[in-house]
């Protein structure tokens, strides 16, 4: 699901905690990886244990850490990056918006060049105050 029509469904705080939980929840799974790796490297240094078997293992352990870290850093990173925005200009109220339905503009359709690597905008109305301003992620 596109982050606007998320944050339209569960609302901003709702889905900044959501994000938060699946960004440590990969987190979770990299410490699990890391114990995994540790684990496995000490059976591939026995003598009599399987090696290819734990060199698999310590494989499969590394790039799953590897992914969990890069899916924890993006998560967070992405989240910070919309809360930080997530302060009305207006009356400073933190959260307290709404995301006006036909304004979100996925990345896809602009097509102009010079619009490329361009961050996606959705544009959002405060509750409080009913002030404007675009987010970007
Ligand atoms: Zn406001």
């Amino acid at each position: 699901m596109a982050i606007p029509q998320a944050i339209q469904r569960r609302g901003f705080r709702k889905w900044y905690e959501r994000e938060l939980l699946v960004g440590h929840s990969h987190l979770v799974l990299l410490l699990l990886s890391a114990l995994t790796l540790l684990g496995g490297m000490e059976a591939f240094s026995q003598p009599d244990g399987q090696r290819w078997l734990m060199g698999s293992c310590v494989l499969v352990a590394a790039a799953i850490g590897l992914w969990a870290l890069r899916r924890y850093l993006f998560l967070l990173t992405r989240a910070e990056h919309i809360a930080n925005q997530a302060v009305c200009p207006q009356c400073q109220a933190y959260g307290r918006w709404v995301v006006e339905p036909q304004a979100a503009v996925p990345r896809e359709t602009e097509g102009t060049a010079s619009d490329e690597g361009a961050p996606a905008q959705m544009r959002v109305c405060c509750r409080g105050c009913g002030w404007r301003w675009q987010i970007e992620w």
